[in-house]
């Protein structure tokens, strides 16, 4: 598969019908809303670590944006961002909240693939959540990825571990008792295990840095991190 076709409109497509709900809080997004900052934490943490100092004043790039939930974030933190998905509508969705908050972020609707032709070594820091879970070719995403990054620049990853207890709690648990995605959302066949990213990281160049488990109690409506990883967790990996 070329780098072109690495993508899957069925997928793209789940969430561009919904693009009218990514700034709604209590809409189809909410659970992004919910973690985004314990996430943005993390990144913070992760960058800290590598480069001595945070995201402020970054060049960070938040692939696969979707409304631009954590590119909003990340900017409110003095990174200058750039966000890109391949959802025209997300893209559109993303840049009028951008307009109507007054910030000024890149947003882009193209592969990451394509820009790493014309962007290769010009970040510090690059975000990829929760979207490797809907794509064809993880393995050609996180070489773009490293080819964006300047040296010494940070990955964060996430997505949804593979095994019985992630098929319980992330797709009948989270799509079809507690309602929290629709239905669909998700497929197994596509949840990747931390020692598969692990694999696609390391042949790409990467290094990794940490690994983290991020959960939720649906009765509290608590999210929290911690060092299991069953279900939903993020990667942060560095390019030596
Ligand atoms: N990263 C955002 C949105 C996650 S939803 C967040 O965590 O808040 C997944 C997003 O990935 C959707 O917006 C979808 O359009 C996008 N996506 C799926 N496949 C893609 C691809 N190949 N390239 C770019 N974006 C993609």
């Amino acid at each position: 598969m070329t780098a072109a076709q690495n993508a899957d409109f069925t997928e793209i497509n789940k969430f561009t019908n919904l693009a009218n709900e990514w700034w709604d809080k209590n809409g189809a997004f909410a659970t992004l809303h919910d973690i985004n900052p314990l996430r943005l934490n993390w990144i913070e943490q992760q960058t800290i670590t590598r480069q001595n100092a945070g995201i402020a004043n970054k060049k960070v790039l938040d692939v696969g944006c979707g409304g631009g939930i954590l590119s909003h974030s990340m900017a409110l933190r003095g990174a200058t961002v750039t966000g890109i998905d391949l959802g025209e509508e997300n893209i559109a969705a993303a840049k009028i909240h951008a307009e109507k908050t007054n910030q000024t972020i890149d947003f882009q609707c193209i592969s990451v693939e394509e820009l790493a032709k014309t962007h290769a070594g010009q970040f510090d820091v690059v975000t990829c959540m929760e979207m490797l879970e809907h794509v064809p070719n993880p393995q050609s995403i996180i070489n773009a990825c490293f080819e964006l990054l300047k040296p010494n620049g940070v990955l964060v990853l996430s997505t949804i571990n593979r095994n019985a207890k992630a098929y319980l709690f992330a797709i009948i648990g989270a799509e079809y008792v507690l309602k929290l995605l629709d239905k669909g959302t998700h497929d197994y066949n596509k949840f990747i295990t931390p020692a598969e990213l692990d694999r696609f990281a390391e042949r790409s160049g990467f290094k990794r840095q940490d690994l983290i488990g991020l959960h939720y109690n649906p009765i509290t409506k608590n999210y929290w991190l911690a060092q299991n990883v069953d279900v939903n967790y993020m990667m942060a990996v560095f390019k030596p």
